[in-house]
């Protein structure tokens, strides 16, 4: 796994998932608001925080999704944010490790590593044999069945 450089930029998009995180409300049910901030290639940044509710949305789905509304396509870095988690940053979980993966390979999330220092990997490397759809011009119907 390649690790990048954490950089000025990238101590800047924690900071605005934290703000983010700040001027919104944890419900008082789930007591789980995170925040989280998107840079893109061109260096806009995007911040939002997760939908609660019995199947509520990632702070990282939100994000990308404003940032895709607003006409995104091409993103640098991501980070998602809880004010009581080690060194304030969340992983992305496997959905949302899925779906940077299937949005953006190249994208990077900052995180933790074991140890508690901040580390900065490519989603393809936080999902290793990630789900692909099948490519059905490729098929050649001889495939020996399991
Ligand atoms: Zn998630």
């Amino acid at each position: 796994m390649t690790f990048y450089e954490i950089t000025p930029q990238d101590h800047e998009l924690i900071r605005a998932a934290l703000e983010t995180l700040s001027k919104n409300f944890d419900d008082g049910i789930y007591h789980h608001t995170v925040g989280a901030a998107l840079r893109t290639a061109e260096g806009r940044v995007y911040t939002g925080v997760n939908c609660d509710g019995i199947h509520g949305s990632c702070a990282e789905y939100v994000v990308m999704g404003t940032a895709i509304s607003a006409g995104e396509r091409a993103f640098d870095t991501i980070v998602a944010v809880h004010e009581k988690a080690r060194n304030c940053l969340l992983a992305p979980c496997g959905n949302c490790r899925q779906m940077l993966v299937e949005y953006c390979p190249d994208i990077k999330v900052i995180l933790n590593d074991d140890e508690g220092k901040l580390i900065k990997a490519k989603a393809t490397d936080l999902l290793p044999f990630f789900w692909r759809p099948v490519d059905c011009s490729e098929a050649t119907g001889d495939a020996e069945q399991p």
